[in-house]
């Protein structure tokens, strides 16, 4: 239902006629979030998402204002940072009110003695980090779009990325959260002390919410001092079986800071970014990062490096430089982008990649992989998986054609499948990119017993449901999103 003029004219009044718009062409760059399902749209004109007015805060009260209008009309209200998610979380899928945080990006306060800084949630990963690095400290979850995201979207995501190995994922970063309700009222869910055994963690609860609950308006971020050293060891080995033989090992004896998998087109693509450096063009390729004080770093080195020979490697190189690092990472941060490399300009244009994200016990993922390749092919696809293997993070995605129905029917197949197989091998449906809107029906394969008390949570906060509706669990029926988008296909030919 289209917003009434009326409460339009009190949102120009309250947060200012320069911070609100209506019009079309911006309403639709803000239906797009950076995963495939934006792109599917492209098959049916009835499948886009658009908000109805986009409202930039610049402050918390524009904050508290949007969402007091927005919960007495019963406006959906959805938060955005950078709109890098991949599962659509950001994207408004019942319309409403887009709440961009973009310019609330203050870096509040960065305190070395007690290890925090706080932050506005509109904080870029990238400009936190350099102003950091100048007090010798860092925050330690970083996705691969940390010249991109934000803090809020890191923290409503729970995301993580390449050092999740050793560090873990965002929540384990956060003291407190300061937080804006549905109603306008403002909470402080923790405090600036490292430790707190003082009842329930509703900074937990916040984190990993998706912006179901509240916005957050404020982060109190914990942070770890820079490691004096680093170093980068490579190896490249002919089976998948024997790079995650040699992972195994390497976790037996140390914890990495990182610990990742690409595999062969991965690096094909990879190589053809880089100039100076390359990838050893393997069947499946380990990174091992590793951190600490230089002698630290030298140990390290010397066991990650015994235990990757003891697989009999094709390739084994040791990085120590920080800006041969720095490249070789910033390949692999764009890796699932930079595999439409492997198209022709021409076929690029038709392709999109289908992000897949599970979360397994270290033990069943070569079991998974094996069967996602089976699976997959059973449909005419070629898998290809790459992730944060220290963590049990895969990505095993595929490239579709998104404007056909063909693609669109054996990604709706395999998706399921996929999500399936991950839950009962005592994994997750998303481990690190969140549920949003595409992986809603796939909730209850992990959590059916509880999803009803994660909808009794909501109500708490949220009593009008209009704080992102549509994610984390499907909104009526139970379909798949992607199945829905062939409805509206059928109703369009
Ligand atoms: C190239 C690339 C690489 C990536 N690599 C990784 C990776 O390695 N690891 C990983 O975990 N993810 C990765 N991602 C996914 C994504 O970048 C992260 O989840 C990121 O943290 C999202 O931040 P954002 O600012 O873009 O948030 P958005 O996409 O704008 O929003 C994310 C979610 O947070 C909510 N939200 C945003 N701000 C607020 C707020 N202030 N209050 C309440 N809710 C809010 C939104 O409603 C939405 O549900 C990658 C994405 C890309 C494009």
């Amino acid at each position: 239902m289209p917003i009434p003029r009326k409460v339009l004219n009190l949102l120009e009044d309250l947060i200012g006629s320069e911070n609100v718009y209506t019009d079309e062409a911006i309403l639709y760059a803000y239906s797009w979030d950076s995963g495939s399902l934006p792109l599917f749209s492209l098959l049916s004109d009835k499948f886009r998402f658009m908000p109805d007015v986009v409202v930039k805060a610049k402050c918390i009260e524009d904050v508290v204002n949007t969402l007091k209008i927005a919960n007495q009309e019963k406006i959906p209200v959805t938060p955005r940072g950078a709109g890098t998610s991949l599962s659509g979380n950001c994207i408004p899928v019942k319309g409403g009110i887009l709440l961009d945080l973009t310019s609330m990006n203050k870096i509040k306060e960065v305190n070395s003695d007690d290890r925090i800084a706080i932050v506005e949630p509109g904080v870029v990963h990238r400009n936190l980090e350099e102003e950091l690095h100048e007090h010798g400290m860092f925050f330690p979850p970083e996705p691969g779009s940390a010249d991109m995201c934000t803090i809020g979207g890191m923290i409503a995501n729970n995301a993580s990325g390449v050092r999740a190995c050793k560090y873990g994922t965002t929540r384990d970063w956060v003291l407190s959260l300061k937080v804006a309700l549905p109603n306008g009222e403002i909470i402080d869910t923790g405090t600036r002390a490292l430790k707190d055994a003082s009842g329930y963690n509703l900074t937990q609860l916040f984190i990993g919410s998706e912006g179901t609950l509240g916005v957050i308006v404020e982060a109190t971020l914990k942070l770890f001092p820079l490691p004096e050293h680093k170093a980068l060891i490579i190896a490249g080995y002919s089976s998948l079986d024997e790079a995650i033989k040699a992972a195994q090992l390497i976790l037996r004896k140390l914890t990495p800071s990182s610990l990742e998998l690409v595999t062969e087109k991965y690096v094909e693509t990879m190589n053809k970014v880089l100039k100076r450096l390359k990838y050893p063009q393997c069947k499946a390729v380990i990174m091992i990062e590793v951190d600490g004080s230089k002698h630290e770093v030298e140990g390290q080195v010397d066991i990650v490096t015994r235990e990757c020979k003891a697989v009999n490697p094709e390739a084994l190189e040791v990085y120590w430089d920080e800006k041969d690092r720095e490249e070789l990472w910033h390949a692999r941060h764009y890796a699932g982008f930079i595999i439409l490399r492997m198209f022709d300009k021409a076929e690029i244009k038709i392709k999109a990649v289908h992000i897949h994200d599970v979360g397994l016990p270290l033990s069943k993922i070569l079991d998974y992989l094996k069967f996602a390749e089976e699976e997959a092919s059973k449909l005419g696809i070629s898998v290809l998986p790459f992730g944060h293997l220290g963590d049990g993070n895969l990505h095993v995605n595929w490239y579709v054609d998104p404007q056909k129905e063909i693609d669109i029917q054996a990604a709706i197949k395999l998706t399921k499948k996929l999500a399936q197989k991950a839950v009962e091998l005592g994994g997750t449906v998303s481990a690190e990119h969140g549920v949003g809107a595409l992986r809603a029906p796939y909730m209850k394969l992990q959590h059916a017993p509880l999803i009803d008390y994660m909808r009794k949570i909501k109500a708490i906060f949220d009593p009008n449901n209009i704080m992102n509706p549509g994610k984390l669990w499907p909104e009526g029926d139970e379909k798949d999103f992607l199945e829905k988008l062939l409805e509206a296909y059928h109703q369009n030919v």
